[in-house]
């Protein structure tokens, strides 16, 4: 049966808030203006606090404490999630993801060049 209209798990929530962030920042301006970084930090800071997993908000937290979010830019705040992510993998026992540009703008933005994904 297909799990499709259940309500999210931790799996799909995780996904669904992966794809939303990447994509976001792969959108960001390539140079933010001050008020626009203001907002992506309120994002970020409200989503830390709001994320309806109690245990990955918590750890959320901590990471960004750590490591305040890179709002300069695209690429900067591209890396700086990939980052946080990476540490998210690692804790899980997923695999690491390369954080280099191309990677990532291929994998949220223009897709991979044999065009299987135009
Ligand atoms: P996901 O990790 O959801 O990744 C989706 C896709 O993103 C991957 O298929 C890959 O193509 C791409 N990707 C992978 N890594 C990166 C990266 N570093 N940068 C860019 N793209 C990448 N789950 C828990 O069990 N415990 C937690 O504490 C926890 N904390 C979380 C905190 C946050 C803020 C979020 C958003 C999610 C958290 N999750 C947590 C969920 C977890 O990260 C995964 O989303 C979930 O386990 C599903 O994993 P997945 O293998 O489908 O791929």
């Amino acid at each position: 049966p297909s799990r499709k209209d259940c309500p999210a798990d931790t799996e799909a929530l995780g996904r669904s808030t992966w794809t939303f962030l990447h994509t976001t920042a792969a959108y960001y301006p390539v140079s933010a203006p001050t008020s626009t970084q203001t907002q992506m930090r309120n994002l970020l800071s409200s989503l830390s606090l709001l994320y309806p997993c109690v245990p990955c908000a918590e750890d959320f937290q901590e990471k960004v404490k750590e490591n305040p979010p890179d709002v300069s830019g695209r690429e900067g705040l591209s890396r700086w999630l990939c980052e946080r992510h990476n540490e998210v993998n690692e804790k899980l026992g997923k695999e690491s993801f390369d954080c280099a540009w191309k990677s990532l703008n291929e994998r949220w933005k223009d897709g991979p060049e044999d065009g299987r994904c135009d």
